[in-house]
């Protein structure tokens, strides 16, 4: 068994090669460690190993880890999942940035959930796959979509987000993401993140231009059994 700050460091020596064989600085490149299924205390062993972003896929457990963790002032939460719009104002109270925002009642919740004059960090997520369930806005409504999340007051239009299809080449489906994330640029020219790689594919995320890692089981380790 390695312990936890073996399994960060080796992934950051990945991303520090990928990088290099990219011929990109890492220091633009910011690693998110996905802690889904794990409890609050693996999240407060990676902030003393130095891990200020982090990523959770589902509003109940987002709020239940950010609340127990609200001493680590400086910890920064990702909301990477399928948001249900009801969602939006506890997604809001507690993250940072959404990277999920694929409709256009998810992004007026989440502006309408606003509690200060601190903006919201939103991707938009595209969806890869011809299946309307996967959630993710498909690419021929990217433009739009991004016109009006542009037209809310209180969302931080930031970039792209997407997951590579398993039956997909991830370094064709990442090329493809370049791609919408030039497309977005060309209406939103400061909106370029674009978030993409997790444990299997963040090698050929980096060589597409991925500036944001979602990487949870090379580092946290397999999920612990669901109670
Ligand atoms: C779980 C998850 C990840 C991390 O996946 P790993 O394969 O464990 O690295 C990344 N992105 C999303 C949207 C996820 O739900």
């Amino acid at each position: 068994m390695t312990s936890l700050a073996e399994r960060l460091s080796a992934i950051d020596a990945g991303i520090a090669d990928a990088a290099r064989r990219a011929g990109r600085d890492a220091g633009g490149i910011t690693r998110i460690v996905v802690t889904k299924f794990h409890p609050a205390s693996l999240v407060r062993e990676l902030h003393g190993l130095g891990v200020r972003e982090v990523g959770e896929n589902r509003q109940q457990e987002l709020s239940a880890k950010a609340g127990e963790l609200a001493d680590l002032d400086d910890l920064r939460w990702h909301f990477i999942g399928q948001a249900q719009t009801k969602k939006a104002g506890a997604i809001r109270r507690a993250a940072a940035a959404v990277h999920s925002v694929d409709r256009d009642r998810l992004a007026d919740a989440l502006d309408r959930a606003a509690v200060d004059d601190t903006r919201l960090d939103v991707l938009l997520q595209i969806n890869l796959t011809e299946d309307p369930g996967r959630g993710g806005v498909a690419p021929a409504d990217l433009e739009r979509l991004a016109e009006y999340v542009l037209a809310l007051p209180t969302l931080k239009l930031r970039g792209v987000m997407a997951v590579a299809p398993l039956d997909e080449d991830p370094a064709a489906a990442f090329a493809r993401v370049h791609d919408f994330s030039l497309r977005l640029r060309a209406v939103a020219p400061d909106a370029d993140w674009i978030s993409a790689g997790m444990t299997g594919d963040y090698a050929e995320a980096i060589a597409a231009g991925a500036t944001h890692l979602r990487i949870g089981s090379a580092i946290t380790g397999p999920r612990p059994a669901q109670g």
